[in-house]
């Protein structure tokens, strides 16, 4: 619920999304037009921190997109007029974080920003301790929201500009808004975005999780899973396309479930091969696969369609099927074996990553060795590995046999080793070959991405500078070019590869 005192909203707002918001973001724009805060001349700034995995990114792309309609212009600094933190929960250190940058920005706003807006949303809020724990320790936060409702940044806002209106005639009223909804409720579509980079794109087609494996705080977070119609996003891919957009992401935290409880007869093998055929995107990747629902059907659709890239990411956690078990996995590691025997058979080039925990409750030496022969069986192309990390709210956090951290740190050691030796000996396979690649940056960074208005640094588009881009496989290649590359794909010569990049050469440059 929403705290407002006294009855200051006396225009009737729409009660349907996303017609709502809109009307706020409208009234938020007057509201700071007329305090004289937001001009023609003068615009305010907003910041966003944001934690965790893909689906936060993605979310606060659309906090961004809603910010920036009401006139907010982003910087990358902290000392901004609104500032929002989106939290994440999966481990335990990322609060610890979150702390931190919070006592930060609160001295900023006491030294020199009195006005300032400090917001806190995702999946930590979703938690009532840490709800509890920013109220009391941390009354300079102005808007605490959590994951369900954050399209609704636009009404939060202007609650809280109206409750500081309030204020100044009644210094006793508060002012700091609080709205953390239990459960999800529909999926609110057709909100301003602001797409980080202009040629790749996040696309959600699911939220939430059913699956509760023991570990993990997500299914209590993100809720139960809600696919989006289809028809929606295909919307959503070709208005991308038509700007421009060449890669698109498909976000689920288990995309191999969609389209559970649609209305309408789809799987996500059959999502795939729409979108598949939807002129100008050139590369679809998705993430994340759950083994237990990878269907023939996927397999098939991603060795038909060449935009589909040969690269699935696909969580094994553990090669012990006794562990498996104990996790809720609802596969064993002969399971797993036979899905990736599947996937070489039809795409013998497919690039396979995953997810390794390590020290889960109860792991013997046993339990880790069969890791171990399960990552030299399948060859992984990468794996972010994990130590297991405890994490209040989960099954396993009750787990006795927690294994003493000297023995997880061994093992952590000699499972990098081998998914190491894997990486190395499938990447140095390309040496020699052409490739497709889009380039993604300028400069030779080995995270990609993009300046982060969408634009390259201020040279001449003709120089040939250093640029960075992706293959198929996710990895990354080094190579000269044009700047006015960024954001195309081009053929490139792969000459050398350092184990988890490339260098290369482009194929034409005239
Ligand atoms: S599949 Fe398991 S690990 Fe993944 S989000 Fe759902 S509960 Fe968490």
């Amino acid at each position: 619920m929403v705290n407002v005192p006294g009855n200051l909203d006396l225009i009737e707002a729409p009660t349907k999304e996303p017609e709502r918001q809109l009307f706020y973001i409208e009234r938020c724009k007057e509201l700071l037009a007329a305090s004289g805060q937001m001009t023609d001349e003068k615009k305010l700034t907003y910041h966003i921190s944001t934690f965790g995995c893909q689906m936060n990114f993605r979310d606060s792309e659309k906090l961004a997109g809603v910010l920036e309609s009401i006139g907010y212009e982003r910087v990358e600094s902290e000392k901004a007029d609104l500032v929002l933190y989106n939290t994440c929960t999966v481990r335990e250190n990322a609060s610890t974080r979150v702390y931190g940058r919070i006592g930060y920005v609160g001295k900023i706003k006491k030294e020199k920003n009195p006005s300032m807006v400090i917001g806190i949303c995702g999946c930590m809020m979703q938690e009532p301790d840490e709800v509890e724990k920013m109220k009391k320790s941390y009354s300079f936060i102005d808007i605490i929201f959590g994951t369900h409702n954050s399209y609704k940044i636009a009404e939060l806002l202007y609650t809280l500009l109206m409750n500081r209106k309030a204020k100044e005639k009644n210094p006793s009223l508060k002012t700091h808004v609080i709205d953390v909804q239990k459960e999800a409720t529909g999926i609110v579509e057709d909100l301003p975005v602001r797409y980080d980079s202009t040629f790749r794109a996040g696309v959600n087609i699911m939220y939430g999780c059913d699956n509760f494996c023991t570990y993990c705080i997500v299914p209590y977070v993100r809720g139960r899973e809600r696919s989006r119609k289809s028809c929606d996003i295909i919307r959503e891919v070709e208005e991308l396309a038509s700007r421009g957009v060449k890669e698109i992401m498909l976000l689920g935290q288990n995309v191999n479930s969609y389209g559970k409880g649609l209305d309408e007869d789809i799987t996500f093998a059959a999502l795939l091969d729409k979108l598949s055929d939807i002129k100008g995107i050139k590369r679809i990747r998705f993430m994340t696969s759950h083994p237990k629902d990878l269907s023939d059907d996927l397999i098939s659709v991603m060795s038909r369609k060449e935009t589909i890239c040969r690269h699935i990411h696909l969580p094994l956690q553990s090669g012990s099927s006794r562990l498996l078990k104990k996790m809720n996995r609802h596969y064993t590691r002969e399971d797993y074996l036979t899905l990736v025997g599947k996937l070489r058979a039809a795409m013998p080039d497919i690039a396979i990553t995953t997810d390794i925990i390590v020290g889960f409750p109860g792991e013997t030496e046993e339990d880790f060795k069969e890791t171990l022969e399960v990552c030299e069986e399948v060859s992984f192309d990468s794996a972010f590995t994990f130590i297991y990390s405890k994490r209040t709210g989960t099954p396993a956090a009750a787990f006795p046999d927690q294994v003493p951290e000297d023995i997880v740190k061994e093992r952590f050691d000699r499972l990098l080793k081998v998914v190491a030796h894997s990486s190395a000996a499938n990447a140095s396979k390309l040496v020699g070959k052409d490739v497709d690649v889009l380039v993604e940056t300028v400069g030779h960074s080995l995270e990609g991405g993009e300046a982060s208005d969408g634009r390259t640094p201020e040279t001449g588009d003709d120089a040939v500078t250093a640029l960075t881009g992706r293959l198929g496989n996710n990895l990354l290649v080094h190579f000269e070019g044009r700047k006015s590359l960024v954001g195309e794909i081009v053929r490139v010569h792969i000459d050398e590869c350092k184990d988890f990049y490339y260098l290369g050469s482009l194929c034409v440059l005239d």
